[in-house]
């Protein structure tokens, strides 16, 4: 198949893989519980091996990150900061153009923030502290999710609907779902400032099933302002442009960028 694509392309291409988990920094092994035939394994090393070419692996996250921070307008922010909002909460940092993984790979893990103190005051002090799977609790995943705006809904008025649900009831201008969508906009907006106030990045893309909801993009603006410091400017709020072909446009940059550690 690479001798094909080779064919196609004119010239030996090379490979990037981006991963539902993290390549570990010191030996190339992979930490990856989804795919357990490459867990612990040197993926990359023995992929290149059995195709004669380089191979680059990242984070998925990362990889989608990356693949926004190409975008053919995004390209000119040397801050790019990719939030995915999904069934979990993920993403990446990317600054001029290229991957900053950290020490662990895991830069960019924004979701095992904990809550911060200001959500506590909208949630109230009493909001349980809801186990990781991380092993943590509290982590601001559960609450800024999809899965965590479908947990909050349900701890407010005793109801398990799936987000598309309470999401209509709200657009139907349904008055507990209009409370609990500036409830969630509240805590999504204090848990950005404290991201934005730490990385100050010129463009956030945001990805991930919520990032299809447009309320966000009108009440992050009027909110965050209240959760930065004075002197600080918004950045550029967008929805993510590749959608679910990010995370492989991204992985295909892998190659002609360097990752920085
Ligand atoms: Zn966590």
């Amino acid at each position: 198949m690479t001798l094909e694509a080779d064919a196609f392309c004119g010239g030996q291409g090379t490979v990037g893989i981006g991963i539902p988990g993290l390549p570990n920094a010191d030996d190339g092994t992979l930490f990856t519980a989804n795919v357990p035939a490459a867990m612990g394994k040197p993926l990359p090393q023995d992929l290149a091996a059995l195709i004669g070419r380089e191979v680059r692996i990242d984070n998925d996250a990362n990889c989608f990150a990356l693949s926004e921070a190409w975008d053919d307008e995004f390209r000119r922010y040397p801050v790019v900061l990719g939030l995915i909002l999904g069934t979990g909460v993920g993403g990446g940092l990317i600054v001029d153009g290229k991957v900053v993984s950290g020490r662990n790979y895991i830069a960019g893990e924004f979701g095992h923030f904990r809550l911060p103190v200001d959500a506590l005051e909208v949630l109230g002090r009493d909001i349980p502290r809801v186990a990781c799977g991380c092993g943590h609790h509290g982590c601001i995943e559960n609450y800024i999710s999809g899965r965590g705006f479908e947990w909050m809904y349900a701890h407010f008025y005793q109801r398990q609907l799936p987000a598309t649900q309470i999401i209509a009831h709200y657009q139907a201008g349904e008055p507990q779902a209009v409370e609990h969508v500036a409830r969630f906009l509240d805590v999504l907006a204090i848990c950005l400032g404290n991201l934005l106030t730490i990385i100050d990045p010129h463009l956030l893309v945001i990805g991930g099933g919520l990032s299809n909801f447009d309320a966000i993009y009108q009440a992050l603006p009027q909110r965050l302002p209240k959760s930065l410091l004075r002197v600080a400017r918004l950045p550029r709020i967008e929805k993510a442009r590749y959608g679910d072909a990010g995370g492989v446009r991204g992985a295909a940059f892998l190659n002609v960028v360097d990752v920085i550690r």
